[in-house]
């Protein structure tokens, strides 16, 4: 059943990729220019490097290590999901005249890997594919490993190295920059990391066991000595089994689970699961967690690192 699973699930990928080739070459005969995002600097003056990211996350990354040196264009916008985004024609042309594109990978982006692999003809980093990175398996997708890397910020600062040897070679004449915005990341990232030791602190270990809508926080768990089981696996594109969610309940009432978790960027039915289980075992739900998807600019979760410390705030109010 696993295996049907992914082979769906890469059968989906390719034909997203051969329909938004096809739309696109209807699009350049068919008619002039839409209002795709332009990937290229303005008239007159030289045009710069063009970066296209998948996701919002890997989209603040970018901007704060190339400043304005690079046009970056973001596809996904905050609150969609990754595993299921539905790509458009512009997608496929933004990434086509891209000079780098950044995707997570690890299958994260099930949609647009196919698109990418078939319209890319600049530079591709898939950051989470780094050799440096131990990956987690999954229960549900047997052999196919845990995209969701970023949780854990000792793996996204590869993420970090990696997006800026991207832009290194696509623009090497501002190495010295990107180097140096690196760099200052990796200290607020150290800091970011000892508060969240700090705060986790403050939760007894016999408290420290969370449920979220998908399984998106192993990493954070694994790194922060947090137990994390997800209504669902690692993908939001299966649906729960009655069966998986008995189960769940049985969980959260034996470990005596204080606090449950919706997300930001799932379904409202996979997070109403979320309060069914917490209405039938009385614990509570503790809020929202921003797992795929930063928040919309504002809400105070809109950059990786302050959608992370949104996260251990919410996780650390709720269990303590
Ligand atoms: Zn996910």
């Amino acid at each position: 059943m696993t295996l049907i699973n992914q082979n769906k699930r890469i059968g989906y990928s390719q034909f997203f990729a051969g329909l938004v080739v096809l739309l696109m070459g209807l699009i350049q005969v068919g008619c002039g220019d839409g209002e795709e995002p332009s990937a290229t600097g303005g008239s007159g003056a030289e045009a710069k490097p063009s970066v296209v990211t998948t996701t919002t996350m890997l989209d603040d990354l970018a901007r704060t290590l190339a400043g304005d040196h690079v046009e970056v264009v973001g596809i996904m916008r905050p609150g969609q999901d990754p595993h299921v985004y539905e790509v458009l024609p512009r997608d496929a042309q933004a990434i086509a005249s891209a000079d780098l594109v950044i995707a997570n990978g690890l299958n994260l982006e099930a949609t647009l890997h196919g698109v990418i692999e078939g319209n890319a003809k600049g530079k591709v980093v898939y950051a989470a594919e780094h050799d440096a990175i131990e990956t987690l398996g999954s229960e549900d997708y047997e052999g196919a490993p845990d995209p969701h890397c970023w949780m854990d910020i000792e793996l996204w600062k590869h993420y970090v190295t990696s997006v800026r040897d991207g832009l290194i070679a696509i623009d090497p004449g501002n190495q010295a920059d990107y180097e140096s915005r690196a760099t200052a990341y990796f200290t607020e990232l150290d800091e970011l990391q000892t508060w969240m030791t700090e705060r986790f602190a403050e939760v007894p270990e016999s408290q420290r066991v969370i449920v979220t809508s998908h399984d998106a926080f192993n990493y954070f768990g694994n790194a922060n000595k947090i137990e994390v089981h997800g209504v669902i696996g690692i993908s939001t594109e299966q649906a729960p089994r009655p069966q998986d969610i008995a189960a769940l309940e049985a969980m959260v009432k034996e470990r005596n689970v204080q606090a449950l978790f919706i997300e930001s960027s799932t379904s409202p039915t996979l997070n109403s699961i979320v309060e069914k289980v917490a209405e039938q075992t009385g614990a509570k739900v503790g809020g929202t967690l921003y797992s795929d998807s930063l928040g919309m600019p504002g809400s105070g979760a809109d950059t990786y690192i302050t959608m992370m410390k949104h996260n251990v705030n919410t996780v650390v109010d709720a269990l303590k």
